[in-house]
């Protein structure tokens, strides 16, 4: 028997064989098409494609045997590649090169074979599309020009999967592209809006075919909102609760797609045109941020390389979203109050101050309520400063609840607080400050296992433009009311003359 001779074009041949990224996929129906033609055409058991690689042939299809590659040394296909011409054999028991093989000795026993070597690229002989019979038989001239027709239209296929190839490297290249340009506009992008912006701008050309929306878990973290949106038909309702969508639930990507059986998300509207969809959870330092959306009328669009590129995508948005969260978090804690959560008093000078410029453009008013809690050293002594600093945490709460809107409450320092109400006359003014004052009085502190003594606290108010054109006469004279609501026996409010 003789081994197949290694062609002198070797490694330029085995080059040009894996650039096509053919050997070892899957069985393809353009090829076996023609095999079975080839098989029925020219009445023989088996037909093959093969694909001769450094040490083994390996079949692309094959009809009529099982074997899905041989080594190279028996093959008689390592022999065919090294002409242009057909190789025949008509009897290979008669062929001294063949004689002893054991494909010939043993299973599957071939006596016939002729193999028409395939060429890419019009000079590497890769393979050949072989026909193998267990009786010797004759080939007619007429039989190999079939054969040559046949191995023609396979090599147009192997020359057709690299141009679909070199396609898909271009898109690749394009959504690399598009990627890095997602990641400079996100990291660039100081708000939400812009990010949502950026976002739905891009989102179509990586995505082409497909509708889609970012959606995000709000802070109550028991619904999710649309944040923005792109393509023609969003499939999925705008808000929701973060159980309906899978992908939430279980922390993991959710894609349906018509091959695949899976269980509609209760987000996703009931749209028949709806083929495939894909839900990310966006995921950024553990914590879940919201949904990257994806879905399609195109059961094709959502292909694997397209549910990775989303993939991608969902951990940078997820990022940015998670940097935003942040950046606000610390722009927060430079204007807020630790125990407290109220503006500081730096916020509130800086504030008061603007409001007042505001008011005197507009002719408005302005209503500044000072805020001190009474006998509150005592309060202290008799529950301890833990139970005391609970206390102004409640406090804090509660202003929070009770000043809302273009109104601003502020710890001025320890236990005494303000609320600035832009276009407030005085009489509304110490309105408000009545209520805040019942509402301290209402306030409820457990300490073991009861609740405080009663909390009261004494209020001054004073009004732009009736007591001061600037902040510190303005707070001077709501402090000055204070001190007589203090002096009038404490717990109320007291308004600057
Ligand atoms: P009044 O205002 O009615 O005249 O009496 P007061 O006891 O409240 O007197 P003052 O305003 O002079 O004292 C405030 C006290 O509040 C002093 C301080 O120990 C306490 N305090 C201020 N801030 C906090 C805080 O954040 N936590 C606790 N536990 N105590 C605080
Ligand atoms: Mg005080
Ligand atoms: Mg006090």
């Amino acid at each position: 028997m003789n081994v197949p001779p290694i062609p002198t074009n070797e490694a330029d041949r085995l080059a040009a064989l894996r650039s096509l990224q053919i050997l070892d996929t899957e069985p393809e129906e353009r090829f076996d098409c023609i095999t079975r033609i080839a098989q029925r055409a020219f009445h023989v058991p088996m037909a093959l494609v093969s694909l001769v690689d450094a040490e083994r042939q390996w079949f692309k299809s094959h009809q009529g045997l099982c074997a899905c590659e041989t080594s190279r040394d028996i093959s008689f296909c390592g022999h065919a590649i090294l002409n242009d011409i057909p190789l025949i054999v008509p009897n290979a028991l008669n062929d001294p090169r063949f004689a002893d093989n054991p494909l010939v000795l043993g299973d599957p026993n071939i006596r016939f074979y002729a193999g028409m070597p395939l060429k890419v690229l019009s000079t590497y002989r890769v393979g050949t599309l072989c026909l193998i019979d267990r009786n010797p038989r004759s080939f007619s001239r007429n039989e190999t020009l079939l054969l040559h027709d046949l191995a023609q239209l396979a090599e147009q296929e192997l020359a057709a999967g690299k141009t679909s190839l070199l396609v898909e490297l271009q898109q690749r290249n394009q959504e690399m592209q598009l990627l890095s340009d997602l990641s400079d506009f996100l990291q660039a992008s100081l708000t939400l809006t812009e990010s949502f912006e950026v976002i739905s701008q891009l989102m179509g050309s990586l995505f082409p075919s497909c509708s889609g929306g970012v959606f995000i878990i709000c802070a109550s973290r028991n619904r999710v909102e649309q944040g923005t949106v792109w393509g023609p038909h969003l499939h999925s309702v705008s808000e929701f609760a973060p159980h309906a969508c899978w992908s939430l639930r279980r922390g993991s990507f959710h894609v349906i797609r018509p091959e695949r059986m899976a269980l509609k998300c209760g987000h996703v509207l009931d749209d028949p045109s709806v083929a495939a969809t894909l839900c990310i959870p966006m995921i950024a330092q553990g914590e879940t941020l919201g949904l990257f959306f994806l879905s399609s009328p195109n059961p094709d669009a959502l292909t694997s390389a397209k549910q990775q590129l989303a993939h991608t995508v969902a951990e940078q948005i997820a990022l940015t979203l998670a940097n935003l969260n942040l950046r606000a978090t610390l722009q927060n804690q430079s204007i807020r109050d630790p125990l407290t959560g109220l503006y500081n008093r730096h916020y509130f000078e800086e504030t008061l101050q603007r409001e007042i410029a505001r008011a005197q453009a507009k002719q408005t008013e302005i209503g500044v309520i000072m805020v001190d809690i009474d006998h509150f050293k005592q309060f202290n002594d008799t529950y301890g400063q833990g139970t005391g600093d609970l206390v102004m945490q409640a406090i804090g709460k509660l202003l929070r609840e009770q000043v809302w809107g273009v109104d601003i409450a502020c710890r001025y320092g320890g236990e005494e607080l303000t609320v600035i109400l832009p276009d407030t006359t005085l009489e509304k003014a110490q309105a408000k400050a009545n209520e805040i004052r019942e509402a301290i009085s209402l306030l409820k502190v457990p300490f073991h296992g009861k609740m405080v003594q009663q909390i009261h606290a004494s209020l001054g108010v004073a009004g732009f433009p009736k007591h001061g054109n600037n902040r510190i006469t303005l707070l001077q004279t709501a402090i000055a009311a204070l001190h007589r609501a203090k002096g009038n026996g404490r717990n109320q409010v007291i308004l600057a003359p």
